[in-house]
């Protein structure tokens, strides 16, 4: 499909042309003729996906008639709200409404905390069509009466999951409470949680449901890659991939603010130019610390999971994880900022022991085993313990994706979940103490979480060494040991 088929106007079309966009993305093909007609519209779709245009472009097309040069504010309320979780998100969205509608007298402008409110006041004061607002300024705003919400047409609420993670809710109630009754309201999340299909049951009026990717998927273009590495030397096989890969803009993941700003100092001092961008940093520094990275001034830019929320960086190749995020969904946010607008990326974990069960967790949620590649000099250095720490989470993994053998699934569904847990500690201390005297087999890693795939032939870590079957190599000729052979089951009936 071509953009000239999506009903928009000339102004627009010469927009998107001086952007050098060729054609529309999926989520826009589906999302603007929708939007331009005036439906309600649920949008599932990640950044990178082109989503910002495909609720930009129709909403400046049916703002179109409203644009005029008066000078009078009057003639300039404020007619779209667009809600978006962070400040660098909002700069973001605001450039893209800057972008597409520099040929419309449409005017909009951006709030958003952490700077004086006065600038603020005065482009509102002078009349805007379009405002991008994080909620907590915005509702400051609005206590203040330094602006009113009145005459808005269309609502939008950017990034609605990230919107309730962030706490969120009682503010976007607050300010739902304060727009016109009629109005057309377009939600986009990247992931539908119950929770978020209660919000869009609130705010939205028979919704057109549009989905470009599966739920907590990512694009196919990214490649992803673990490399197993004790904590202790993460700094030193990051600087070693940087400096092998000759990486000259990759975008590095911490969970931390303390992390983020320890680790950028230390790549500073190891000869690597890089800044760190987190909730802690003022605006004046996260906007500079963003512009000299995407200006390619400084090759390394350290982030935290809300700073980074939503950052386009075009052309970006690598993001490292230099921690794995608690949360799986942290995982796809990240990744997000690669292999955008079909541009190939590389999503490169740097995996200590303790994180595994976090990997798990990922892999389950991407529905993908990612691949895993040991880099020589780093091998993990206490292999047996890890593996046997390990099991518990490939217990509760295996668990989870309902892929435990029959009978030992029996096992742990007769006890409650203490007991449960009691059960597993000893299995996998027997576990220990079996490998330890008699070296047999260990069950849960007779039949690995990694089932099939060409992942397996990459697997170095002694700990994931598979056949082709997914068996591990030493033991797939051995039966299971009598350990989960139980009486308990017995005892059930
Ligand atoms: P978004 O998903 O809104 O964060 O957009 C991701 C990136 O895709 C941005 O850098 C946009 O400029 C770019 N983009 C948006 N639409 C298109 C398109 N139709 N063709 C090529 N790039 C696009």
């Amino acid at each position: 499909m071509l953009f000239e088929q999506l009903g928009l106007s000339t102004d627009l079309m010469r927009a998107i042309y001086d952007q050098g966009y060729t054609k529309p993305t999926p989520i826009q093909e589906q999302a603007i003729p929708i939007i331009i007609d005036g439906n309600d519209v649920m949008g599932g779709a990640q950044t990178g996906t082109g989503k910002t245009a495909s609720f930009t472009l129709p909403m400046l097309r049916r703002l179109e008639i409203y644009a005029n040069t008066s000078m009078s504010p009057a003639k300039h309320p404020i007619r779209a709200l667009i809600l978006v979780p962070t400040r660098e998100l909002a700069v973001q969205v605001h450039e893209s409404v800057k972008t597409y509608g520099k040929y419309l007298p449409l005017r909009s402008t951006v709030i958003y905390g952490g700077v004086n409110v006065d600038a603020q006041v005065n482009a509102v004061r002078s009349g805007i069509e379009i405002l991008v607002a994080t909620p907590g300024r915005l509702l400051d705003h609005l206590q203040q009466k330094t602006l009113g919400l009145s005459k808005i047409e269309i609502f939008i609420l950017d990034e609605a999951d990230r919107m309730l993670d962030m706490g969120f809710m009682p503010d976007i109630k607050q300010i739902i409470q304060l727009l016109p009754e009629k109005r057309q309201n377009l939600m986009f999340s990247a992931t539908f949680s119950e929770e978020i299909k209660k919000l869009a049951s609130k705010i939205l009026k028979n919704p057109v449901l549009i989905e470009v990717a599966k739920q907590n998927s990512v694009s196919e273009l990214i490649t992803h890659v673990v490399h197993p590495v004790d904590t202790t030397r993460k700094q030193e096989l990051l600087i070693s991939l940087i400096k092998q890969k000759k990486l000259h803009q990759v975008l590095v993941f911490t969970r931390t603010k303390q992390g983020a700003d320890h680790l950028a100092k230390w790549l500073n001092h190891s000869g690597i130019s890089s800044a760190a961008i987190h909730g802690d940093r003022n605006q004046l520094q996260r906007t500079q610390a963003l512009a000299n990275f995407k200006q390619s001034l400084i090759p390394v830019l350290v982030a935290t999971d809300v700073a980074a929320r939503g950052l386009d960086i075009e052309e970006l190749t690598h993001v490292i994880n230099f921690e794995l995020p608690n949360n799986p969904e942290d995982y796809v946010h990240r990744i997000g900022r690669t292999g955008r607008a079909g541009t190939k990326g590389f999503a490169i974990s740097l995996v200590s022991q303790e994180e595994k069960k976090l990997l798990i967790d990922i892999e389950r949620v991407l529905g993908i085993k990612v691949r895993i590649e040991q880099i020589e000099g780093f091998e993990l250095r206490n292999k047996n313990q890890s593996l046997s720490d390990n099991a518990t989470s490939i217990l509760d993994s295996k668990l989870k994706s309902n892929t435990l053998p029959q009978q030992i699934k029996k096992e742990l569904f007769v006890k409650n979940n203490s007991t449960a847990d009691h059960f597993k500690k000893e299995m996998i201390s027997k576990l220990r103490n079996t490998r330890r005297s008699e070296k047999i087999v260990d069950p849960l890693f007779s039949q690995p979480y990694v089932s099939t795939g060409s992942d397996v032939k990459n697997v170095k870590d002694d700990s994931n060494v598979l056949n082709k079957k997914g068996i591990h190599k030493k033991h797939s000729n051995r039966p299971l040991p009598a350990l989960f052979i139980s009486p308990v089951i017995g005892k059930q009936k």
